[in-house]
């Protein structure tokens, strides 16, 4: 058994200083996710805005590339985000005011989509500038934090990346990087490193979205969540006055009779399990979604479903997406199966080792067909 170690540091000293130095000079902010915004990307955006408001005078906006599932509509803070795709007019003028920029849950400015490359011209890629002041002749610039925990992050695009691909969640990134910019310094005669920081930390509110990312992106704890300092993160959260039971329903039990529906039809009808290869795959299409009155968000959390099965190790889940002419691919694995490596090599995607995605432009039965190679060729490790 390993010794108990105390939570270690994310942050160095040079990076906290360089936090403080982007949010000072920043007058205008805006936070932004990945397109398709998931609980993570919803609840550590939301959280740092309001958390960033109670300590900078500057005005902190968040800007989501897409829409967002309507089971995160209740999230504290989601009836502020602003939504780029189809209102560019509006937001457009925001984005180009912003002097800072805070990547949230996502390493790769395409993974933004439109927003992503109304704000690459922007940044100083491969340029390095002074920190201060920024003044007139940089005004068209625009600085860069990256909070995230995805594999890979792309490289020169951030003035300070925080990337942190062996912890849960984007939430529990920031919350370990609310902690340690707050925590007493040794000076201060306090002990109990971040535990002992201030009762003013955090609002139940921003504790609320924190949970709620952490909660997501682990499925509910049943992945991706062994180590212990996950459960330490959550007992400062349950302080905060959480209730994480609540918390738990109003993401999970808010299924409408047609998406209840609709899982018995996908489950009775559409499922397809591929005994030999441990694989279990649905597809689902517009025609259906019309079929079922599917709304927004009603699909997530099928793909997870099939993992029930007694030595399914990989469940894919193939839909049309209903803006864009391709198939968007979900991807679940159990033990060390990696399909953030299927999603890459043939979905365009990545992800984690247990949850990836990725797409394919074109039509089903292309994505049918790439995802049979797909499983042929890690035949060897599904069977293993
Ligand atoms: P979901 O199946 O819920 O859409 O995505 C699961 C996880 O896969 C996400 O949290 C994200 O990490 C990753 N993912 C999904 N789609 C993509 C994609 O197109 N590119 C990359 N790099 N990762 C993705
Ligand atoms: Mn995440």
């Amino acid at each position: 058994m390993s010794p108990i170690s105390p939570m270690s540091n994310l942050l160095t000293e040079q990076q906290k200083t360089l936090w403080h130095d982007l949010l000072a000079a920043a007058r205008h902010i805006i936070i932004t996710c990945h397109r398709g915004p998931d609980g993570d990307a919803i609840g550590s955006t939301t959280a740092l805005a309001s958390w960033l408001r109670k300590r900078w005078d500057a005005d902190i906006k968040i800007v989501a590339p897409t829409i967002f599932p309507d089971f995160l509509k209740w999230v504290p803070g989601a009836e502020d985000i602003l939504v780029y795709e189809h209102h560019e007019e509006e937001v457009r003028p925001i984005v180009e005011a912003a002097d800072l920029i805070i990547m949230c849950d996502h390493g790769e400015l395409k993974r933004m989509w439109t927003l992503g490359d109304a704000i690459r011209p922007r940044l100083p890629i491969g340029q390095s500038l002074p920190l201060q002041p920024l003044d007139a002749a940089h005004s068209s610039t625009v600085r860069c934090i990256m909070i995230d925990h995805h594999l890979d992050p792309e490289p020169g695009i951030a003035d300070l990346v925080i990337s942190h691909p062996e912890l849960s969640s984007t939430c529990e990134v920031l919350l370990r990087v609310m902690l340690e910019l707050e925590a007493p310094s040794p000076a201060s005669g306090q002990v109990g490193g971040v535990f002992a920081a201030s009762p003013t930390l955090l609002t139940h509110d921003e504790a609320v979205s924190l949970y709620t990312g952490m909660m997501t992106d682990t499925g509910a704890f049943t992945y991706a969540s062994n180590r212990p300092e996950i459960f330490e993160l959550i007992s400062i959260l349950l302080r905060c006055g959480i209730d994480k039971d609540k918390i738990y329903r109003n993401v999970f039990f808010t299924y409408s009779p047609n998406r209840m529906k609709l899982m018995g039809y996908m489950l009775y009808v559409k499922l397809d399990v591929w005994k030999k290869a441990h694989t279990a795959i649905m597809t689902f299409t517009n025609a259906e979604r019309r079929r079922f009155g599917v709304l927004n968000g009603d699909t997530e959390g099928l793909v997870n479903l099939p993992l029930q099965i007694l030595g399914v190790k990989l469940s894919i889940f193939l839909r049309e997406d209903t803006e864009h002419p391709c198939i968007r691919v979900s991807l679940r694995s159990v033990d060390d199966f990696p399909a953030n490596e299927l999603a890459s090599e043939f979905f365009g995607g990545g992800g984690h080792k247990n949850a990836a995605g990725g797409e394919v432009w074109g039509t089903m039965d292309d994505a049918l067909a790439i995802t049979k190679k797909a499983v042929q060729k890690y035949m060897t490790l599904l069977k293993a």
